[in-house]
């Protein structure tokens, strides 16, 4: 059984996300998108809402587990066999973070493999950062984002 971690803050999930995970679905048979407990990060929503908007974006996918993780993201792989982790590339700027951090997880564990996957073009400017920063702002993300999420975003802010 081929698995693999989708891991990141996913704060909230984008549609970018949900690109990626429908990608990796077709090439691997489970696909675990795991939302980082990262401390030093101070996110919008909760590790519990983040959970609950994820769940709710992939019930039309198989073969999706939704879970949460602390600590060394190549050790969390190897305690659920998975053999890749799965990371979305958009512009170049994503690169040399990306490149940095494939390199440091395969000094690791070699044998924990990075897979870059690229979403469709339109959400290749796609961030949860913009999609806080408009939804803050009242803007429409109604593009970027299912529409549940973009009813949480409009509840954080308390905007009707
Ligand atoms: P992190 O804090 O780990 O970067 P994110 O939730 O921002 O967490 O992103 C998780 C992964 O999803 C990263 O690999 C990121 O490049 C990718 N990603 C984020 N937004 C998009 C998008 N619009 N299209 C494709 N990949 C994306």
């Amino acid at each position: 059984m081929k698995i693999a971690i989708y891991p990141g803050s996913f704060d909230p999930i984008t549609n970018g996300h949900i690109d990626i995970i429908e990608r990796a679905v077709g090439l691997f048979d489970k696909v675990i998108v795991a939302v980082s407990k990262n401390f030093e990060k101070n996110p919008l929503f909760s590790e519990r809402e983040r959970l609950e908007m994820i769940e709710k974006s992939v019930v039309h996918l198989d073969n999706v587990v939704v879970d949460s993780f602390q600590g060394l993201l190549v050790n969390y792989a190897s305690e659920n066999n998975a053999k890749a982790i799965i990371r979305g590339l958009r512009a170049l700027s994503d690169f040399e973070f990306e490149f940095k951090m494939a390199l440091m997880n395969r000094s690791l564990k070699d044998e924990v493999t990075t897979v870059f996957l690229m979403p469709h073009a339109k959400y290749t400017h796609l961030s949860s950062s913009l999609v806080r920063e408009v939804g803050e702002l009242n803007g429409d993300v109604s593009k970027l984002v299912p529409s549940h999420v973009m009813k949480a975003v409009k509840e954080k802010f308390g905007i009707e």
